[in-house]
């Protein structure tokens, strides 16, 4: 197995002198080496062949004793030193200081032709960041982060990718419902890949400590491997980099909002500096749509980090990310111009990508009005999104109001539920809708094959990740890797799949693991 390192992190920016593997605050540096913990009898479980490919490794490289004991951290690569990131960050909206990989561990980055990827294994042991925790990471939330990784990108949405899955062979304790009931569990490793792992709170850290050398260090880092497209000097530079941060942002929640995702954890840590989708905890999938639901049971009280409120949420963290940006720049206006764009420009995103969902080409100002509406009905009753959205594209022009409705009644969780009023509001959207795709030029299979290309037929809905749990947790991985190759088509017909175009069943409406999570990992 060949690897084409490369180390531009740790040959250009400060590592911690400290190389003793205790918890610790670390000054002044953006990284700590740290070696992985050896596993005492490591397995792959899954590999993804396509991300193997990015990093120039074969099918037979997949199957090596190379791969297995390199991406399970038993033994390191040679020419790489493995290091865990510095950074800090908000929890729920609270300063939370110097947070760091407290699971995480950095192999190596690699170069292909067109890019440079950088590897990361979670679950592979403590490090100087892992505060009163273990470093380790159990079956059931490896398998979540390597199946939703790759969900999301062949769903089109921004993300970091999944290498593999490994069992460790080690036990990790861990109490699922924080409720004084804790037992041992299967640990297990992925590895984790994306350009960099740099995020707000690597900003916020330097930030917050006034360390400016560092920050400055840090940004022109960023910029100069990860945004090279921008040339100029001096603050006009910072304020492209934030600019074009705030922009793949909003880009990522409008896919989230687009496809259903709940992140369940937007703290400033888990905010990519590529608006890409990182960390895979406690995340969810709408199944009836409703703006309020979170999956994360940590959250339940006060849902800051429910459905509808991922906008104002990552706008949240773009703030943070501007005062950390704010030593460089020394003047608040043009960040603040910016980050006032972000509701404006979310608005106008959102309406495209809801217009896309609806079918429409001919973009109306006054479609506004249609999705409002739509929304509104949609939170009345337990109603699926996935279900809806996608035998939305089966209504023809000449449908009447009646067929229309009929061809998305599949969606709704209980028919009892749809009183009178409720049937008139559906009456009503459907008679806008129906006026409203005759004013489209393209024929109904036009319109219908580019609704599907925006609305999934499969998603990982919550019990469906649960039963390849139950099941991986026995040592069958059949359901993981059906499940895998299904979420690589995520918008094709798949007729031999279509049990999972289905309701979530009542047997997970409140099960954990399906509907309620929680952050221990
Ligand atoms: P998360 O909510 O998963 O983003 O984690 C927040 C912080 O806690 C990060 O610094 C993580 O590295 C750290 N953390 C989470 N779980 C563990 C664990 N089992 N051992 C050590 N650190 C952890
Ligand atoms: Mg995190």
């Amino acid at each position: 197995m060949k690897l084409h390192i490369q180390n531009n992190f740790t040959t250009e920016l400060p590592a911690d002198s400290n190389e003793i593997n205790v918890p610790r605050q670390v000054h002044q540096a953006c990284y700590s080496y740290v070696l992985p913990k050896k596993p005492s009898n490591p397995s792959l479980i899954h590999a993804s062949t396509e991300v193997a490919n990015a990093i120039s490794l074969s099918q037979e490289d997949l199957l090596s004793a190379d791969f297995l004991n390199t991406f399970s951290g038993s033994t390191v690569y040679s020419g790489t030193k493995p290091y865990a990131l510095n950074y800090a960050g908000h929890q729920f909206g609270n300063w939370a200081g110097q947070l760091g990989d407290g699971r995480a561990i950095n192999l190596t980055e690699v170069v292909n032709e067109i890019k440079t990827l950088t590897l990361q294994l979670k679950g592979a042991g403590p490090t100087p960041y892992s505060r009163t925790a273990d470093g380790f990471a159990v079956l059931r939330s490896s398998i979540r982060e390597h199946l939703c990784a790759e969900a999301m990108h062949y769903l089109d949405v921004p993300t970091t990718r999944s290498l593999s899955l490994m069992l460790s062979g080690d036990q990790v304790l861990r109490d699922v419902m924080y409720n004084g009931n804790p037992a041992y569990e299967k640990g297990a490793i992925v590895c984790r890949v994306a350009p960099s792992f740099i995020r707000f709170g690597s900003f916020e850290l330097f930030a917050s400590r006034q360390d400016h050398v560092n920050l400055k260090l840090l940004t022109d880092f960023t910029i100069k491997h990860h945004f090279p497209h921008i040339k100029i000097e001096g603050v006009e530079k910072y304020l492209a980099f934030f600019q074009e941060v705030t922009q793949t942002t909003l880009n990522m929640i409008v896919h989230w909002q687009r496809v259903g995702f709940v992140h369940g954890v937007m703290n400033t840590d888990n905010m990519s500096i590529h608006g890409i989708t990182i960390d895979y905890g406690p995340y969810g999938w709408l199944e009836d749509y409703n703006s309020g639901w979170t999956p994360n049971t940590t959250d339940s009280q006060h849902k800051r980090y429910r459905f509808g409120n991922q906008p104002e949420i990552a706008l949240w963290n773009l703030y943070q990310l501007a005062n950390s940006l704010y030593p460089l720049i020394e003047d608040a206006k043009p960040l603040e111009a910016i980050l006032d764009t972000f509701s404006i420009d979310y608005e106008k995103q959102y309406l495209n990508m809801m217009q896309n969902k609806l079918g429409f080409q001919i973009k109306k100002e006054q479609d506004v009005v249609l999705i409002q509406s739509l929304t509104q009905l949609l939170e009345k009753v337990e109603t699926d999104m996935t279900i809806f959205f996608r035998n939305l594209s089966n209504v023809t022009k000449n449908n009447t109001i009646l067929t229309a409705f009929n061809s998305i009644k599949d969606a709704f969780y209980n028919e009892k539920d749809l009183d009178e009023t409720i049937l008139k509001g559906w009456h009503d959207w459907f008679e806008m809708y129906t006026i409203r795709i005759n004013e489209e030029a393209h024929s109904n299979s036009e319109r219908k094959e580019q609704m599907d290309q925006v609305n999934p037929k499969y998603v990982l809905r919550n019990y469906m990740a649960q039963l390849c749990i139950d099941d991986a947790d026995k040592g069958d991985y059949a359901l993981l890797n059906e499940l895998f190759e299904m979420l690589k088509n995520p918008y094709d017909e798949q007729p031999n799949s279509q049990k999972w175009f289905a309701k979530r069943p009542d047997w997970a409406r409140d099960k954990v693991g399906c509907s309620m999570l929680s952050c221990s990992s």
